[in-house]
């Protein structure tokens, strides 16, 4: 159980410190403002999208490290699927941060983002992980402003 803290500890930081994918997309197809209130967590959301497959996909924004390291884990894990198979990676995250899902006995396609798992412990903690996911979702939808509150 220390392992996977340590190993969770290890690559929040590392996302944190370095994330992927921050940047704008100028001329993106879609954006989505995200708002967590309760952490004070602010993100912007760019998606460049080729028929229904995302092509590019990054974000700017400030936040706690845990929004950070989510959105930036957030846009390797899009990247190249199309919308139906973002909106399931959605639809997994969300279920296992809110403890609504067993990662590791049901199917899924969560991969390295079953390290946000932990996170379920800490309800305050579950919108900071979720906010980046549910501004992509809602830029795919063509909403512009997410708030988690
Ligand atoms: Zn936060």
């Amino acid at each position: 159980m220390s392992e996977l803290s340590d190993l969770y500890q290890e690559v929040i930081l590392d996302h944190n410190k370095n994330p992927r994918n921050y940047r704008e997309i100028a001329n993106a197809d879609k954006t989505a403002d995200g708002h967590n209130p309760l952490c004070g967590d602010q993100l912007k959301v760019f998606l460049s999208m080729e028929d229904d497959r995302v092509t590019d996909v990054a974000f700017v924004g400030s936040g706690c490290a845990i929004s950070k390291a989510s959105a930036s884990m957030m846009t390797q894990a899009v990247k190249g699927k199309n919308r139906e198979e973002a909106e399931i990676l959605f639809d997994e995250f969300h279920r296992m941060v809110r403890g609504e899902m067993d990662e590791e006995t049901e199917d899924n396609h969560l991969g390295k983002l079953k390290i946000f798992a932990g996170v379920r412990e800490f309800p305050a903690r579950v919108k900071c992980a979720s906010l980046s996911w549910h501004t992509m979702k809602a830029a795919l939808e063509n909403e512009e402003i997410v708030s988690t509150e």
